[in-house]
């Protein structure tokens, strides 16, 4: 049996024969940044990201061109002993996994960062490739989340938008500015639905495309809703006088957090429908074995609960987090 690629957790993940960072918030000498949502950015000196990431990037945070190594998708990248491969993640736009393969015997690893499992209009259509070390997210990673199709979730945005309209309704999509917006965007231009967006989704959208998304122009919201036009707006907003002000609003929130029983009342929405930028419990498991792995570690939300799932499935898995030695001991 090889030795895995070693990877220390206890300071953010790090690998450390590639001195090599993972999503650490913290600015590091050499950090990999998987995509460009904030709680996983640090202000890195060597910035290793996808093409698409590094211009939102700049985009977002001003980050200087010199701290940037993009590097295309798929492309191999030698680093002394190992070789390194960017695969698209399904998240959001520009979205990457880190796949690493040490030459001298094979063993290989895989980093997902965010991810997704289903079709999205906006991301790159994501690609898992087989390793012995899977390192993944778990947002959703509890079995009561199951995520309607794609056609489902789509049939009902689109279905509360048009009853909006004909009742002279605006509808107001609440999503975040970079990712779930362009998608909700790019729903819309489908139907030929016409929205304007607030200023900080429009720079995202525009920034997107500037990177080589498929995405009509923005229309910058300034102040008035144009008849026969959705809004799109990140959620926080709704509690700004200039958009409460706005005659004739209706909510929704677009988030996988929909699924849950109360989440209208939680989010002091009208409506919540459960479009997600992450993969559901039923996508983790398929990820799970699209990668086939010798042993997993599990990272943010269900964390416990899904390496827990996986020992039951007889893989070896643990949350980065830790709290699994409780259950290990009691397994013996
Ligand atoms: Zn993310």
């Amino acid at each position: 049996m090889r030795d895995p690629i070693p990877l220390e957790t206890e300071n953010g993940l790090y690998l450390t024969e590639l001195e090599l960072f993972l999503d650490s918030r913290r600015s590091r000498e050499n950090g990999f940044v998987s995509h460009a949502h904030a709680d996983h950015f640090g202000r890195h000196e060597n910035i290793l990201c996808s093409e698409p990431t590094a211009h939102l990037l700049k985009t977002r945070y001003n980050v200087a061109d010199e701290r940037l190594n993009p590097h295309p998708f798929h492309e191999p990248l030698e680093v002394g002993p190992f070789r390194l491969q960017l695969l698209p993640a399904g998240h959001i736009y520009g979205s990457a996994m880190l796949h690493v393969t040490r030459k001298a015997d094979g063993e290989s690893l895989l980093y997902t960062g965010d991810f997704k499992v289903h079709h999205s209009l906006t991301a790159e259509e994501p690609v898992f490739r087989r390793a012995d070390t899977l390192v993944m997210e778990t947002t959703f990673g509890a079995p009561k989340w199951v995520f309607p199709g794609e056609n489902e979730i789509t049939g009902m945005i689109l279905n509360f938008v048009n009853q909006c309209l004909e009742e002279g309704v605006v509808p107001a999509l609440l999503a975040y500015s970079l990712g779930k917006a362009q998608e909700v965007q790019a729903i819309l231009t489908r139907s030929g639905i016409p929205a304007v967006s607030h200023p900080a989704v429009a720079k995202m959208t525009a920034a997107c495309r500037e990177a080589g998304c498929q995405l009509p122009e923005p229309l910058t919201f300034e102040g008035t809703v144009p008849g026969g036009h959705a809004l799109i707006c990140p959620p926080n907003v709704m509690r700004s006088e200039e958009y409460r002000a706005i005659p004739n609003l209706r909510t929704a929130i677009l988030s996988g957090w929909a699924l849950d029983t109360n989440a209208t009342y939680r989010f002091g929405v009208d409506a919540a429908f459960p479009l997600s930028d992450h993969a559901d419990f039923p996508g983790l498991l398929d990820a799970v074995r699209r990668v086939n792995p010798r042993r997993v570690a599990t990272i943010h939300g269900y964390a416990r609960e899904f390496s827990s799932e996986l020992r039951r499935q007889n893989y070896e898995a643990w949350s980065v987090d830790g709290g699994d030695q409780m259950e290990l001991d009691l397994q013996r």
